[in-house]
């Protein structure tokens, strides 16, 4: 097994790139492929539209089918370094603890692998299956990259069977999330003195309207909850995170934007809950809006929209968790992975990953040397049993 140093090296070099999500990733995408080619692996990279950001899919083993995919994303969230005692983009060593943003989301677990990828090289002949490592951009705004890599692994790697997302879930499996569809809503009016409402179009009021509306809508599906999910609660949940607009009292905004959000079931039609709100504000809102003012109208983007990981009746990934590391039964939450990409691209996947989900997205983020152990340790057992 590698030692826990070579994973902290790995790590540092790891957070010393910033790789806030949606900068362009190429310089550590290429630093880790660099290091796999170095260990054996045969690596391919796979840009983005625009070619600044990039996956990095890299595999080792035979050309052969029922592969294991290690998946991770290589993006970190921001840090503010006021809230931090050091710099969030160098390693800091306390005692166990590792400090540094995306020690723990998810760079830590990515150290494990870059760690253990000579030792997988070395039983090479031997693996039963191919491990192909799948490093994905932009999972923390919406799993942009793991949208598109399933196509990429079809076109380059023979269809893996299995797929573990190192996310830090304390080494505890995960087998089911719901997805997210992110929102931002932008209501256009038109301004004027306060005093002097004809003819103009209070941007504020519409989106109040609106607001009200959604808020119902979220009321009404807590009534009818899902009879057969462990999800808590075991509704599609709907809310409406942040509302700015207008200058001051004494104006008629001409702007207000909301964010919200829809977090459906696994199974659940999320769209279809989008589309009644947004069919409601056409009929009801709009069409009044455009009579007083033809220029006003009500916009919403979707943002990100990520895919929930149903429960699998059967799920092989699950049951090489419980042979290789705990019997624990798999749990579901309410976070968002990349997991559902990969399930939707036919590989049976769970989410199962050292370090602790508090940490994560925290000033002073940190994964502990026994955390990171415990990820080389599972590597190495799964390396055993691929090698016979
Ligand atoms: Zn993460």
């Amino acid at each position: 097994m590698a030692s826990v140093e070579e994973a902290v090296a790995e790590l540092a070099d790891l957070v010393a790139f910033p790789s806030v999500s949606r900068e362009a990733n190429a310089p550590i995408a290429t630093h880790v492929g660099g290091r796999l080619e170095a260990a054996g692996f045969r690596v391919a990279y796979d840009p983005d539209e625009t070619g600044t950001r990039m996956n990095v899919v890299a595999s080792i083993g035979p050309d052969a089918e029922g592969g294991v995919v290690l998946c991770g994303h290589l993006d970190v969230v921001p840090a503010s370094p006021e809230r931090w005692e050091g710099d969030p983009f160098v390693l800091r060593r306390e005692g166990e603890r590792l400090i540094g943003r995306g020690a723990v989301d998810m760079k830590g677990f990515l150290a494990c692998c870059l760690a253990m990828a000579p030792e997988f090289a070395a039983v090479a002949e031997r693996l039963s299956v191919p491990v192909h490592y799948v490093f994905t951009f932009d999972e923390e705004v919406g799993s942009f990259g793991a949208a598109q890599v399933g196509a990429f692994l079809a076109r380059t790697v023979k269809q893996p069977a299995i797929a573990v997302v190192g996310e830090p879930t304390e080494m505890r499996p995960i087998s089911a999330h719901r997805g997210i569809l992110e929102l931002t809503t932008e209501v256009t009016g038109s301004a004027g003195h306060a005093s002097q409402p004809v003819g103009r179009v209070n941007a504020a009021f519409y989106a109040a309207r609106m607001v009200a509306h959604i808020a119902g809508r979220a009321r009404a599906l807590s009534e009818s909850p899902a009879a057969d999910t462990r999800f808590e609660p075991p509704w599609t949940t709907v809310s409406v995170g942040r509302i700015e607009g207008g200058e001051a009292r004494n104006v008629i905004p001409d702007r207000c934007r909301f964010d919200w959000e829809i977090r459906p079931l696994p199974g659940a039609d999320g769209r279809a809950v989008l589309q009644e709100i947004l069919d409601w504000t056409t009929r009801e809102l709009v069409a009044e809006m455009r009579e007083i003012d033809p220029d006003a109208g009500i916009s919403t983007e979707i943002v990100a929209d990520c895919k929930g990981l149903a429960l699998a009746p059967v799920s092989p990934a699950a049951q090489l968790i419980g042979q290789l590391w705990t019997n624990e039964p798999p749990r579901v939450t309410s976070f968002a992975t990349d997991a559902g990409y990969l399930q939707e691209a036919g590989i049976d996947t769970v989410v199962f990953g050292p370090g602790s989900l508090a940490q994560m997205h925290q000033p002073e983020e940190h994964i502990t040397l026994s955390e990171l152990s415990d990820g080389l340790a599972f590597l190495s057992r799964l390396r055993a049993h691929l090698a016979g």
